[in-house]
């Protein structure tokens, strides 16, 4: 197969330009140059592809679902043939360290062959009927035409987390993707091309505008489902603009996330638990620890031990060997980091490493750790998303259940502590989707990813994830 670098959108099956050929650039934000220019799709394309996704429903959705199972099943092996290659374009758009990026090649691969599996297991049920001259059948069948809009942060699994259920259901899907990452969708799809993915199955219609595509996709009565991966208030904003045709929503949303060390939690696992959590894609993820509550009694310890380790982080562009902490996404981003910062500083918060722009300038900021925040900070109740780690600070148990809870978001939690009886007490209390115990990241195709209040609706991943792809048919044979 030639290059994974495409320029052009991916609809019905056909690499297409858009309308008077406009086009956008795409940036590496580690040096902020122009690395491609991508088709700048409006509502024309995203038309035509939800009508190239309604043909291709009609035979898609009447495939069995081995051959489903097997298409999905190449597409993962493909990406992971190519593992090295996507891993590179997807550094040089978004700007993670490339460890990184093998990680979540393999990871959004995962969803590719975890739904092939699910994919043979959409069970129906046969119901001891309510008469006894009759049989009541429920059959499972896909939702139909789906639109799926994605961000930048995890440019490859955001979308295969997606896809993945969306054609094992029997679904055809339409993807919006990020502006600031269209290429690794774009590179996706030539795989899936080449993985035996029918026309029109797939379409990515690239845009900046995306209130455009992404309206033309909202308004569309076609469009039986939307799945949405972004901030709460543009997921806010989707779900009234879907109320009009009434879709099926999937929605993965911010977060703020809590993470507890209690004094009996072990200092080491701890740290390196805050770590993974806090800084992993410098800090740009939805689950990210974004307010760590730590015990009085251990707070000075674990304050010091956690700066040691932060200091030690290496800031480098994402292909630079060694790198731990790239580029933040875009100026947007970076703004928002020293606005918290700024805050923070302003109203009593000690920082105890960085704290400041990276000496190489551009989007690079220094991973930092400020002790004695505050939930009167901006950064107590707004996702930072970026490599700052705060550090508040309590006395009991209950103290710490009530700021955890006190968030409109509950995505993920994490707590560190060795009583088994806590962790069981805490776990139960903590007003989140996903709950990590002495441990910092718990992302895995296996299990249902999702939160609860407004972090969003439905889970993806999983078996969970596979009923979000598929409506319910109660069928009743009378008579018999
Ligand atoms: P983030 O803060 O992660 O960029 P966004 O919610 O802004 O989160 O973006 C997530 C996805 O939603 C992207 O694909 C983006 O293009 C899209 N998006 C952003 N604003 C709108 C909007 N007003 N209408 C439709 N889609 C939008």
């Amino acid at each position: 197969m030639d290059t994974l670098w495409q320029h052009e959108a991916f609809i019905g099956g056909a690499w297409r330009g858009a309308g008077d050929l406009r086009r956008f650039p795409v940036l590496d934000p580690a040096t902020g140059e122009t690395i491609a220019e991508v088709a700048d799709c409006g509502e024309a394309e995203a038309e035509a592809a939800i009508a190239e996704a309604a043909i291709a429903y009609e035979s898609w959705r009447g495939t069995t679902a081995l051959e489903r199972s097997r298409v999905l099943r190449r597409w993962h092996d493909l990406m992971m043939e190519r593992q090295e290659e996507l891993a590179r374009l997807l550094t040089s758009e978004q700007g993670k360290p490339l460890a990184e990026a093998r990680g979540e090649v393999a990871y959004a691969a995962s969803f590719l062959s975890w739904f092939a599996e699910e994919a043979r297991r959409a069970y129906g049920q046969v119901v001891p009927a309510h008469r006894a001259d009759a049989e009541v059948v429920v059959l499972k069948e896909p939702v139909g035409v789906v639109a799926a809009v994605t961000p930048w942060n995890f440019p490859l699994a955001m979308i295969t987390r997606k896809v993945g259920p969306a054609l094992a259901a029997g679904c055809t899907i339409v993807v919006k993707p990020a502006e600031d990452t269209p290429l690794s969708a774009l590179a996706l799809a030539r795989l899936g091309e080449a993985a035996g993915v029918p026309a029109g199955v797939v379409s990515i219609v690239t845009t900046r505008d995306a209130p455009s595509v992404v309206g033309a996709l909202m308004r569309s009565p076609t469009v039986r489902k939307l799945s949405f991966t972004g901030s709460t208030a543009t997921g806010k904003l989707l779900m009234r603009q879907s109320a009009e045709t009434v879709k099926r929503l999937s929605l993965e949303l911010g977060g703020n996330a809590p993470l507890i060390v209690f004094a009996d939690a072990d200092l080491d696992v701890a740290v390196r638990g805050t770590l993974a959590s806090k800084f992993r894609n410098t800090g740009q993820t939805c689950v990210c620890a974004n307010r760590i509550l730590v015990e009085d009694a251990i707070y000075d310890r674990y304050a010091e031990a956690l700066a040691e380790a932060v200091r030690r982080l290496k800031v480098a562009p994402g292909t630079v060997e060694g790198a731990a902490q790239g580029p933040l996404i875009n100026r947007a981003g970076f703004a928002k980091v020293e606005r918290h910062v700024a805050d923070a500083r302003a109203k009593g918060g000690r920082i105890l490493a960085g704290g400041q722009p990276d000496a190489q300038g551009g989007l690079f900021f220094q991973p930092t750790v400020i002790a004695d925040a505050t939930p009167e900070m901006a950064l107590a109740d707004e996702e930072t998303f970026g490599p700052v780690a705060a550090l508040f600070r309590f006395q009991t148990e209950d103290e710490a259940i009530r700021l955890a809870n006190a968030t409109e978001t509950g995505l993920s939690a994490y707590f560190f502590t060795r009583d088994l009886a806590r962790a069981w007490r805490v776990a139960r209390r903590l007003e989140a989707g996903m709950v990590g115990i002495n441990e910092g990241v718990i992302s895995t195709e296996v299990a249902p990813f999702g939160g609860v209040k407004q972090s969003g609706l439905g889970r993806e991943g999983a078996a969970q994830g596979l009923e979000e792809y598929l409506e319910t048919k109660y069928v009743l044979f009378g008579g018999l």
